[in-house]
């Protein structure tokens, strides 16, 4: 909260209760008239102060809000990453993907995850792509990653303890 937003407040309040005290001495209309100007004048300053605060107030909460749900999506993502391995489907080889472990499998089937992607703490299946006189290639939808297998065929997915493989 801007300190100086509430001490504006409080000085323009303050202010405003001086010039009330000073009706009492009024002399005559045209001194009225003058203090009622400069207790108006105070009275805006005041409702600009508290506008002030509370826009202050409504970026806070927007924030506050914000924050919420990055942790709870950063959890979310915390508890779901573990349920997969990055190690290459063929032991030996460079090519990494993710795979799901059959420990945490849920139900689900095995599948690849782009490791792009996954580094970006977002889950993206790999499909596979061989085009005429290439290898297969993992294609991934999201970040169009094209990752040569080096074969010229694999099998279908397995889960991470499938593999037989520990690379971490
Ligand atoms: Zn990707």
């Amino acid at each position: 909260m801007d300190i100086s937003s509430i001490t504006a407040i409080t000085t323009a309040l303050k202010g405003a209760l001086d010039i009330t005290k000073g009706i009492a001495s009024l002399h005559n209309h045209a001194e009225l008239s003058a203090l009622s100007i400069e207790l108006n004048s105070k009275l805006i300053e005041a409702q600009q102060a508290i506008f002030a605060v509370n826009d202050e107030r409504q970026r806070l909460i927007d924030k506050v809000r914000e924050l919420e749900d990055q942790i709870a999506q950063s959890s979310e993502w915390e508890s779901e990453k573990t349920r997969y391995q990055l190690m290459s489907p063929w032991p030996g080889q460079p090519v990494s993907v993710y795979h799901l472990k059959k420990s945490h499998a849920n139900g689900d089937e095995p599948h690849w995850l782009c490791p792009n992607c996954f580094q970006q703490k977002s889950k993206s299946v790999l499909n596979t792509n061989q085009k005429k006189g290439e290898r297969v290639h993992f294609v991934c939808s999201v970040c169009n990653a094209s990752i040569n297998t080096g074969w010229n065929g694999i099998g279908a997915p397995q889960y991470a303890e499938d593999i037989g493989e520990n690379e971490g």
